[in-house]
């Protein structure tokens, strides 16, 4: 079961929003956000990483996406999450004028390092600097043999362990001794780990992190064991963000690339925000690019198709692969020469998507309403 917290002052919110649903244990997400809450607040997403994978090109951060709300007066900064935090995330947070100190929490989609080794350097300076304890939700240990041998993935470990190595070389000791004020602990010190629980029910509503008027559900994906994709709603809309999910059919014959639990999740949301990989990486087009991790993960085609079924408005998507502008993805050349953002929009819009489609840069912001 997925822990709660901060239940109490949203219970009362949603008391004066929809009374009467409470009581017929409708979900509480069903509850309808008055006009007046729409206007007067504001959710801001923002792309704080666009790499596809582990490269490192042409100075892209790794993913992760920034999500704020708040009231307009305040540039919707009120409440701060960060869903991945990949290679760079806390210098482009610093490019927003944000510290690491201010985030209400961070969501992880999975345990890859490509989503997830900004953390350390972002814990650690939250630490240093004498940072609350920061919610780090993600999914429980799961284990899996795919492709064998079997194996446990753990973001718990990841997330307890992440700053060893600053422990191990004696700077957290050292640094502790200077200033008592840090948590003896180390960085994982100041974690709350929030563990989402396997399996979930594979429909949305399984709220697992709120705040006030934010609530955070989240399910579970194809892409590795132990992925999650996150739904945020707000009084002023709603994002999902799909990170790297597939569907649960690893390889064709099936119906689409993309996640059925994503589609589910995303219907009529205001954006998704996800991870694309372009058809020309796909098998037999020249890349050499593995076929198991081309089909891990949800292709443009695919996702522009997913985006109009479930009527998205705004389709991001970030974490391209290959990367824009590049020659190559790590060692495999990308046929007929680097792509640019209109590939990326030709082969999405090609599936009929009608909405708005926005193709990833480093610090690419929507605000809603
Ligand atoms: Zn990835």
């Amino acid at each position: 079961m997925a822990l709660i917290r901060r239940w109490a002052l949203p219970l009362i919110t949603d008391l004066r929003v929809c009374f009467a649903l409470f009581f017929a244990l409708a979900p509480l997400a069903a509850c309808a956000d008055s006009p007046e809450e729409r206007q007067n607040n504001c959710l801001q997403i923002t792309l704080t990483g666009t790499q596809g994978g582990p490269p490192a090109v042409n100075g892209l951060a790794g993913a992760g996406t920034l999500v704020q709300y708040g009231p307009v007066e305040d540039d919707c900064g009120q409440v701060l999450l960060q869903f991945d935090a990949g290679r760079g995330t806390t210098e482009r947070l610093s490019q927003l004028g944000i510290t690491v100190n201010q985030l209400d929490a961070v969501f992880l989609t999975h345990v890859h390092s490509d989503h997830t080794e900004g953390l350390a350097g972002l814990l650690q300076l939250r630490w240093h600097f004498f940072g609350d304890a920061l919610d780090v939700v993600c999914s429980a240990d799961v284990s899996s043999n795919r492709p064998p041998p079997q194996r446990t993935m753990s973001c718990r470990n990841l997330v307890e362990h992440t700053a060893d190595a600053f422990i191990h070389s004696g700077e957290i000791a050292q640094r502790y001794a200077e200033n008592n004020k840090r948590h003896a602990d180390g960085p994982a010190g100041i974690v709350n780990f929030v563990s989402v629980g396997l399996p979930l029910p594979n429909e949305p509503g399984n709220v697992v992190w709120q705040s006030g008027d934010v609530r955070v559900s989240a399910i579970a994906t194809a892409h590795i064991a132990g992925s999650l994709a996150y739904r945020i709603d707000t009084p002023a809309g709603s994002v999902v963000i799909g990170g790297d999910a597939g569907n649960s059919k690893p390889s064709p014959p099936r119906d689409s690339s993309t996640a059925e639990s994503v589609e589910s999740l995303a219907q009529g949301v205001d954006v998704l925000v996800h991870s694309v990989i372009h058809p020309v990486f796909g098998p037999g087009a020249g890349s050499r690019f593995p076929a198991p991790v081309y089909y891990r993960q949800s292709n443009a085609a695919d996702l522009g198709a997913l985006a109009e079924r479930a009527k998205v408005r705004h389709l991001v998507l970030t974490h391209m692969i290959p990367t824009l502008d590049a020659e190559s993805h790590g060692p495999f050349v990308v046929p007929g020469g680097a792509l640019q953002a209109a590939d990326f929009e030709a082969a999405t819009r090609s599936s009929g998507y009608s909405g708005e489609i926005h193709v990833g840069t480093d610090l690419l912001s929507i605000r809603v309403p």
